[in-house]
């Protein structure tokens, strides 16, 4: 396992001839994982919309004026009875997603410790996806029976600042080494299509394949343009690029469970499976991916057959996490205010489809 991957040998990679490319993925993807199993994750909206930052790419920002219809946080039994139905429909992850700058401690994040405890005591995989967590709330999380957390880099360090201006690259980081702390896994990868350059791909996946240990984890979306956001007008990528990045971060990372995520609605079914077979093991079932559009569950199962695949049993990587109860919690809540930043620099595409949703 290799911690020091640089930018060059990355970009060497992705730039390879297309079937070495993928004859060099696939041997390592076989060497780690077994080829024909897929892990298939439900991704829940658990608090939609109305989220204070500006993410250039996301149709929750309040900012931004998108078709998103906000919502509050769901209740714990809401969640459970949609847990139930990803179980039967083949799921073995449930990843919940509140559109938060950051956790605070308080009600609701005590109801989202609940819907931990619930969710794990149904025997499946819990990921929560909340924004920036300190060390207290990532071991709150952890004793509630946490399996993974989601904190995505989405770009390279130098391409972030031309995405978002109201939190830090480093603050990403932070979370991610807050999260290791504990035993919870890390779930952490980004989104391509966003405008960037290949170098920017590779920067990304330096940031990721250098931690020690690597995410366990890591989503590769392709940009969803919608309509009301900064970047609205950006056409999708071609798949070539999908299945290049695919390949390289399943080289450069070859434990990892490779996430084929947002932008699988764009791609035909021959894309999907090359990207099978460059090393992408997990996808995301559910009509919805938090607020874009995903392929149908039965559309899924029906690519899965044809293809061979089987969807991957819960807790094949690491052992179910045990949940403890509230009443018996050792790590109370400290009521802390940290200071994750905001360097509030001007992000021109950002600043027009704000002023546009204001006129
Ligand atoms: S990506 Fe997350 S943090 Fe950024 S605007 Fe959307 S919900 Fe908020």
């Amino acid at each position: 396992m290799r911690h020091n991957w640089t930018r060059e040998e990355i970009l060497e990679i992705y730039n390879k001839p297309l079937m070495e490319l993928l004859y060099e993925a696939a041997t390592v993807h076989r060497e780690f994982h077994d080829p024909n199993t897929v892990q298939v994750s439900t991704l829940l909206s658990i608090k939609t919309g109305g989220c204070p930052e500006d993410c250039g790419y996301c149709p929750q920002a309040a900012r931004y004026h998108t078709d998103i219809e906000g919502n509050d946080l769901m209740g714990v039994q809401q969640v459970k009875a949609q847990a139930l139905r990803a179980k039967a429909a083949g799921s073995s992850r449930v990843c919940m997603g509140a559109a938060w700058r950051n956790v605070k401690d308080g009600e609701e994040f005590d109801q989202v410790l609940e819907m931990v405890r619930t969710i794990n005591k149904l025997d499946m995989e819990v990921c929560c996806t909340l924004g920036m967590i300190t060390e207290n709330q990532a071991q709150r999380l952890a004793e509630a029976g946490l399996y993974a957390y989601n904190h995505n880099l989405d770009t390279s360090e130098d391409y972030y600042k031309d995405v978002i201006s109201t939190r830090a690259f480093q603050d990403r980081l932070d979370t991610i080494g807050n999260v290791r702390k504990t035993n919870v896994t890390v779930c952490s990868g980004g989104i391509i299509g966003m405008g960037e350059k290949v170098e920017d791909r590779a920067g990304m996946l330096v940031a990721l394949a250098t931690l020690d240990p690597q995410p366990e984890s890591v989503p590769i979306n392709a940009l969803v343009a919608v309509e009301g956001t900064p970047m609205e007008d950006i056409e999708p990528i071609s798949i070539w690029e999908m299945v290049r990045m695919v390949a390289t971060t399943r080289i450069v990372m070859p434990q990892t469970q490779v996430r084929l995520s947002a932008g699988r609605t764009q791609m035909s079914r021959e894309g999907q499976a090359m990207c099978f077979f460059a090393g992408a093991n997990s996808i995301f079932a559910g009509d919805k991916l938090l607020t874009t559009p995903n392929p149908d569950v039965n559309e899924d199962m029906e690519m899965f057959k044809l293809l061979g695949l089987n969807p991957q049993a819960p807790f094949v990587k690491k052992a179910q996490p045990e949940t403890v109860e509230a009443a018996d919690s050792q790590h109370l809540p400290k009521g802390e205010k940290p200071k994750w930043s905001r360097p509030g620099h001007t992000i021109p595409r950002n600043e027009e489809a704000k002023a546009k949703a204001k006129a």
